[in-house]
């Protein structure tokens, strides 16, 4: 009886899919494009790039480019430093709180 009217709206629904699926499938490709992994500013370590840069710790001109505002280290990803002079500028840094350069935390919070 109706079977026949069914199979007919199938057969119109299938055709549309076709395409509409296309597109889908083109809108996905943007996807992995646009989901870089890693970060896409990832230059080289400063220390690395001026040898005659040099991490000292009486030095907190320099250092305080490696804390934040809140005298806590920056992390290696985001300050861009290889692991070698990271490990330095961390010790510069603990260093320098030693001798009251830098402050452990920043005060007024
Ligand atoms: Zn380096």
């Amino acid at each position: 009886m109706s079977t026949d009217f069914d199979d007919n709206d199938r057969g119109g629904r299938g055709g549309r899919g076709g395409p509409g699926d296309k597109d889908g499938r083109k809108g996905g490709a943007g996807g992995p494009g646009a989901r870089k992994r890693g970060f896409s500013r990832r230059k080289v370590c400063r220390f690395c790039a001026d040898q005659t840069l040099a991490i000292d710790y009486k030095d907190p001109q320099l250092l305080k480019y490696f804390i934040t505002d809140r005298g806590k280290i920056i992390p290696r990803r985001i300050s861009g430093n290889c692991a070698k002079h990271q490990r330095k500028v961390a010790l510069a840094v603990r260093r320098s709180r030693m001798i009251a350069l830098m402050p452990y935390t920043v005060m007024g919070d």
